[in-house]
């Protein structure tokens, strides 16, 4: 009988330690669940080619709004129209704020101390391809949805933070002036006539996250101080490895914010586009993996509790 208390407190002293290791564990793989962003892509994909114009699109921009709205984001859309390689156009890029706790209005029109967390959500137009873009358009919108639920129960993180959903960042026939790009165009045009103190204060642009090779690579002509602030984080959650930095500048939606005096990083997986997938049938679900998803997932969570945690 004498040693029981001695056992029991082995036994409990056992205990602790299981479940500290495993609440370690869990501090350490974050909220951010790949599975629950990959289901987002799901959704995605499933209401078909989601290129502008198209009832799909329509469908993608309910579900995003849905999605935001049910996770206490709100919503606003920005409709505009455009000349295109195959004519006039219509284009709604899709922007959410989470409320301030004082029950105010959210002020649109005022950007200041504002992170823009963006997307673009839709698909190229391919002739005679059914071209799903489950990472080419819906990896990143699945990330960026699976983060504002996780925000949710950090509003005050929440409250810093703009995501955007860019409507036609893919070109009809190539990237020029006035093909591409068009609802990040259109959506810097109003920031660059912005004081500078009610501009956001920079821009992170997700872009192809999901490849089950993932190898994210900014930039070369990235704005410095954005890419320091990506790869500690991704050094604080032992993702490092996965980021480099691309030998040429890369034409997506980072550059109209940059040019209208937001800095913007573009974090993209640039390998993938030479690695054959790109702009192809076979950018489909089955390319997607939960896993990649959740790295980019866990870093951007870690950024954004660096910046705005205390
Ligand atoms: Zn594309």
């Amino acid at each position: 009988m004498r040693f029981l208390p001695l056992i029991l407190i082995v036994i409990i002293a056992a205990l602790a330690g299981v479940f500290l290791a495993t609440s370690g564990n869990k501090a350490n793989s974050g909220p951010f669940s790949g599975e629950r962003a990959f289901a987002h892509v799901a959704s995605l994909v499933g209401l078909g080619p989601r290129h502008p114009g198209s009832e799909a699109i329509a469908g993608a921009r309910e579900y995003i709004t849905g999605q935001l709205q049910q996770a206490g984001w709100h919503t606003s859309l920005q409709e505009f129209e455009e000349d295109t390689p195959r004519g006039r156009m219509s284009f709604v890029n899709i922007r959410a704020r989470f409320p301030p706790g004082n029950g105010g209005e959210i002020d649109w029109k005022r950007g200041g101390g504002l992170l823009l967390l963006c997307s673009h959500y839709d698909t190229k137009l391919i002739e005679g391809v059914k071209f799903d873009g489950a990472n080419d358009g819906g990896s990143s919108s699945g990330v960026l949805l699976e983060l504002a639920g996780v925000l949710r129960a950090n509003p005050d993180i929440a409250r810093r933070v703009e995501m955007v959903f860019f409507d036609g960042e893919e070109a009809f026939v190539d990237f020029t002036e006035v093909d591409g790009l068009f609802g990040s165009r259109h959506y810097a045009k109003f920031w660059r006539s912005a004081p500078v103190e009610e501009k956001p204060e920079a821009a992170f642009l997700l872009d192809l996250v999901g490849d089950a090779r993932l190898r994210l690579d900014p930039p070369s002509d990235s704005p410095r101080e954005l890419l320091r602030e990506l790869y500690g984080a991704a050094e604080a959650v032992g993702e490092r490895g996965i980021f480099g930095l691309h030998p040429t500048p890369i034409t997506d939606d980072h550059v109209p914010l940059n040019a209208a005096g937001i800095p913007a990083l573009d974090v993209i997986d640039a390998a993938y586009i030479s690695r054959g997938n790109w702009h192809t049938a076979s950018d489909n679900l089955g390319s997607v993996r939960s896993q990649s998803l959740e790295k980019i997932g866990r870093v951007m969570l870690e950024l954004l509790a660096r910046r705005f945690g205390d």
